[in-house]
């Protein structure tokens, strides 16, 4: 780590500790040149594992994408934005955690429809029936009546 005052390159941690929850880690450093004291943050950088889309090719993952398609099933549905927001992280979060560096587009399929449950049913049946192209009326049924238990 540079010396943001004089940019040698000799600086010492001199206070490390965690902050936010333990997300990240507060550094006090000194500079062995000029002696100045400064303050780093440091947070681990999870990166998000990249889509195999159902044709076998990969695109990085999208945030837009996923975002748009929980809108499109929310349409006109009573769920704030806040809500919204928080089931994308949620989906974020179980991405990352998975620690893969692929993932399908129906695992993450998987994941927005589990959100969308506690959401609301009704768009959870829209992008249900849409996302897992029920084979036959039956199935989409069966799938309703899980949801009243
Ligand atoms: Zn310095």
């Amino acid at each position: 780590m540079h010396c943001p005052f004089c940019e040698a390159q000799d600086t010492k941690v001199i206070d490390s500790r965690l902050v936010a929850d333990g997300a990240s880690v507060r550094r006090r450093r000194e500079c062995a040149d000029c002696g100045e004291r400064f303050t780093t943050f440091e947070m681990a950088e999870l990166i998000m594992p990249r889509v195999i889309k159902s044709d076998g090719t990969r695109e990085p993952f999208n945030e837009d994408k996923l975002r748009n398609g929980l809108l499109r099933a929310l349409e006109k549905r009573p769920v704030g934005i806040e809500a919204i927001e928080q089931a994308i992280n949620q989906v974020k979060a179980s991405l990352r955690a998975t620690g893969e560096r692929e993932v399908t587009s129906q695992f993450i399929g998987g994941l927005v429809m589990e959100q969308l449950k506690s959401l609301d049913k009704v768009a959870y049946i829209r992008f249900a029936s849409v996302y897992r192209a029920f084979t036959d009326i039956r199935e989409f049924g069966e799938e309703i009546a899980r949801l009243n238990d």
